[in-house]
């Protein structure tokens, strides 16, 4: 996969895919973050293997969208103010439920129409 943009609020986020720990050590500690000082988000090369996830392209899609997420409610202005905006959990729930959520908002307008 390619690195690519993404636009955030306005704002023009460059996502740098299959990074290493020697360039970006902060990988040590998660397998992405965000860093709203560049306005990148870095993802770590996600290798399949027994060590790991068998599908690695979900959880690739999945940390992505907990990155945006972080990312969205800093440029909102919410993570420097709330408690809330900055608990993993809460920026984990999104990023795992929002398939979902986007199913059912697509199935409950179909519904309505
Ligand atoms: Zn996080």
């Amino acid at each position: 996969m390619e690195n690519f943009k993404v636009d955030i609020l306005g704002i023009e986020y460059k996502v740098l895919v299959n990074q290493n720990r020697k360039d970006y050590p902060l990988l040590e500690e998660a397998d992405g973050f965000t860093d709203f000082t560049t306005k990148k988000i870095i993802i770590e090369e996600l290798k399949k293997g027994p060590r790991n996830w068998e599908d690695m392209d979900t959880y690739f899609r999945q940390v992505l969208r907990h990155e945006i997420v972080h990312a969205f409610l800093h440029e909102s202005g919410l993570d420097s103010n709330t408690d809330w905006a900055r608990n993993e959990e809460i920026v984990d729930w999104i990023a795992i439920q929002f398939p979902k959520l986007k199913k059912a908002f697509k199935e409950a307008k179909e519904e309505m129409s």
